[in-house]
């Protein structure tokens, strides 16, 4: 049976360490490092993260201001609390909740966060430090991966990873991340898409699978090599009547089956989720140090 890798332990854990160093911040320097959170419109999925993100930064001593709007809210009101936000010393980090309503063009405003406050790591300078491996801020959910990876012992170096999907927040960023010739990378890297032929005879190449279609039963045991490690980032709804809810979360991987199979493997939930959220309050307190001229 494969190993367990928890992201909501290491979540954890991590987390104790922010703690530390938050309190010598602001023990030393009198700083506490302050997120401005930006909401639009009351999609649940957005409001239940946005939620996560608080408790999370509470958690660990990062403030959090909230800015939460009408669905019907102005672009043009949305750039100018940006450039306000941009401007404010008391504010570290700003994140817009995705996706925006369909009025506001999403792109203008991800673009009109100053870079330096970029904790999500989706400006586009940001995205060219990451290919380019300069230091900037790195979405959460691959750096949270490469993290599960390393504080688990897992050396990825020479390693075959193969990433199934290419989005902007997940597949991309985290072949850029981990093809680096640094610490923690230097794997050869596949991405595989709906446009790959023959994905089961790649994906059995994978000394590393990470599975990010966000499609259930995307990945099943006879697409896994004996041994992998593999990473379900996959978050899905399906209905079960016997949660209150009356539904329950699973990933993209048939669980049961590839554990049996796989060295190592993450769950849904409690897998890659938690460290997401942790490697976002990593950027707010790295924002803010910087931003201090305290060294990183
Ligand atoms: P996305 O933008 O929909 O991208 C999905 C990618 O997977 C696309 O590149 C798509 O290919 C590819 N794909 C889908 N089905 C496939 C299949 N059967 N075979 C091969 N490739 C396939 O999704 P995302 O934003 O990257 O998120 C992916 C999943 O991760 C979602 O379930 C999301 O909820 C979850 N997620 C979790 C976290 C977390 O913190 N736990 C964070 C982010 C995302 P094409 O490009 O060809 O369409």
């Amino acid at each position: 049976m494969a190993k367990i890798l928890s992201g909501k332990e290491l979540a954890q854990k991590m987390r104790e360490e922010m703690k530390a160093e938050l309190s010598e911040l602001k023990e030393k320097h009198n700083l506490v490092p302050a997120l401005a959170v930006v909401l639009v419109g009351d999609d649940p999925a957005s409001m239940s993260y946005v939620k996560g993100k608080e408790k999370a930064c509470a958690e660990v001593g990062i403030d959090v201001q909230k800015y939460k709007f009408d669905a019907d809210y102005e672009e043009n009101s949305l750039l100018k609390l940006i450039a306000d936000l941009n401007n404010n010393p008391e504010v570290h980090g700003i994140l817009v909740q995705l996706p925006l309503p369909e009025h506001i063009d999403e792109e203008k405003v991800l673009y009109a966060i100053d870079p330096e406050k970029d904790v999500d790591g989706f400006h586009p300078i940001n995205v060219g430090r990451l290919m380019i491996g300069a230091p900037g801020y790195v979405p959460g959910t691959p750096h949270g991966i490469q993290k599960m990876l390393s504080r688990n012992g897992i050396d990825i170096s020479g390693m075959h990873v193969v990433i199934l999907g290419r989005s902007n927040i997940v597949g991309k960023p985290l072949a850029l991340l981990l093809v680096q010739k640094k610490e923690e990378a230097n794997a050869t890297v596949t991405i595989c898409h709906t446009g790959t032929k023959n994905i089961g005879e790649i994906t059995k190449l994978a000394d590393v699978l990470v599975v990010a279609a966000g499609r259930p039963h995307t990945v099943n045991a006879d697409m896994v090599k004996e041994g992998a490690v593999v990473i379900d980032v996959g978050v899905n709804r399906v209905e079960d009547k016997t949660k209150k809810s009356g539904f329950r979360l699973i990933g993209d991987v048939e669980f049961e089956e590839v554990a049996a199979k796989a060295s190592a493997i993450s769950p849904v939930p409690g897998g890659v989720g938690p460290m997401t959220i942790t490697m976002l309050l990593h950027n707010v307190i790295i924002a803010a140090r910087k931003q201090r001229g305290i060294k990183v």
